[in-house]
């Protein structure tokens, strides 16, 4: 299995602090030189000739390999081709007609701040240019170059202290590590992409089942056969996340004409990514955690792309797209289940969310924000319902009676049980400081 773990690190010293940041910027210096070479080319400027490809790196790695290292200088560079790689990439979707995932035209790899504003620290070590030692004392040794050692007086291995606990200090191999500056809380990080052995993974305790219906308003209504119901209110997340794109929108329309975009634009895309990518993260694994602890062995997720494409609106579509970053989160969901040996099947099968469970009508039904009801007499939660119903047609074993679902929000951190969660559908609808809320947030947004 391939995993990735992410810590914190302190430097020992002062001076060691200094070297580290050097470090950083010189190779986000050596980042934006290459780029600005690529950029050049890509945008046809006079006296830059051929395509990015064709831009002198060479120079460039040996003009700082004696600051950074030779691996590490050539690390950097990797990186930036893999960026203009993956943006011709995008382009390529976007322009496909046929292929509906790519919804903003992509922009070409930024540049990592610029020397009068402070440039955005970050690098990265090639797998055997670093060493990390797990322990009551967990240690990252990094190689530098010969000038910064020389500058600094100091060994040539940087050490730093790791705080903290990795989820994956048993592992087979690591990876390329990338290491940089977090402005936002003023600590250096890294990531750690690992390879664990197949072995690291947990048993199901017995072999329940479980559905998952996923939405922008509620983020998973999951039903197992244990009876157990959850649900992950998203209203807040997607409020912001709503927030962020409108900012992002104004900051554009401000642009000059030759301009894609600018350092802040940049900054909001990397808050309101690494924003969702959190409650994401912290969802799976909430989650999973609580199914394996029902001896859930088997998951199933309804084909929402296609759900999408037939029954949402284009620029309901879009946002929703851009949100959920759809194929990520079922990649994650996957990726999670798997620790705990669960199994996930992804169904594309008919839409279960406007069936109703007593009379199996689907065309009689009515949703209105939450709630769905029907004439034959039922009234209940739309999304629980449907991942109900959703369950029900995977499953040969009876369903077990439910419980009262537990309901989730999200409070930037972790996902905690809900004031609301005690509350029936029918209590919220007539609750009417409830319904004046829901009304609020629910509009132009809703499925
Ligand atoms: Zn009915």
């Amino acid at each position: 299995m391939k995993r990735t773990n992410t810590f914190t690190v302190r430097p020992l010293s002062d001076n060691g602090e200094q070297l580290l940041r050097d470090l950083l910027d010189a190779s986000a210096a050596l980042w934006n030189e290459v780029n600005y070479l690529r950029l050049m080319r890509y945008n046809d400027k006079d006296g830059f000739k051929g395509d990015v490809w064709d831009a002198d790196t060479g120079t460039l790695e040996g003009k700082y390999k004696d600051v950074l290292g030779a691996s590490t200088a050539q690390q950097v560079i990797r990186k930036n081709s893999e960026a203009w790689r993956g943006f011709f990439r995008l382009k390529e979707q976007f322009h496909d007609e046929s292929n509906t995932s790519v919804t903003e035209h992509p922009e070409p790899p930024g540049f990592r701040g610029n020397e009068v504003d402070g440039r955005q620290l970050k690098t990265v070590i090639r797998n055997t240019s670093y060493t990390v030692e797990w322990g009551d004392r967990s240690r990252l040794e990094i190689l530098v170059g010969s000038e910064l050692k020389d500058r600094y007086d100091h060994i040539g291995r940087l050490r730093l202290e790791i705080a903290g606990v990795p989820n994956w200090p048993d592992y087979e191999k690591q990876g390329r590590l990338d290491l940089w500056y977090d402005e936002t809380d003023s600590t250096f990080r890294a990531s750690q992409p690992v390879t664990v052995s197949d072995n690291a993974r947990a048993t199901p305790l017995a072999e329940e089942k479980a559905a998952l219906d996923i939405g922008a308003n509620n983020l998973i209504a999951c039903t197992t056969t244990t009876g157990e119901q959850y649900l992950y209110e998203g209203r807040n997340l997607f409020d912001r996340f709503r927030e962020t794109t409108r900012e992002i929108a104004r900051l554009q329309s401000k642009l000059e004409d030759d301009r894609y975009s600018s350092e802040r634009i940049r900054r909001l895309y990397r808050k309101r990514t690494r924003r969702r990518d959190h409650a994401q993260e912290a969802l799976c694994r909430d989650l999973m955690d609580r199914l394996y602890d029902k001896g859930v062995s088997m998951v199933y997720i309804g084909g929402l792309i296609d759900v999408l494409e037939t029954h949402w609106s284009v620029e309901t579509n879009a946002k929703t797209y851009n949100f959920w970053a759809f194929k990520k989160f079922t990649e994650r969901l996957v990726c999670t289940a798997e620790e705990y040996g669960i199994s996930v099947e992804v169904r594309s099968e008919a839409w279960t969310s406007q069936e109703c469970p007593q009379c199996g009508s689907t065309d009689r039904t009515t949703r209105h924000q939450d709630t769905l009801t029907c004439p034959c007499g039922f009234e209940g939660h739309a999304d629980l319902t449907a991942s109900e119903t959703f369950l029900e047609r995977n499953t040969s074993e009876p369903v077990r009676p439910m419980a009262r679902p537990v309901r989730f929000e999200w409070d930037d951190h972790d996902w905690s049980e809900s004031p609301r969660s005690h509350e029936s559908p029918k209590e919220q609808r007539t609750d009417p400081s409830t319904v004046h809320c829901d009304g609020n947030v629910a509009s132009g947004e809703s499925a």
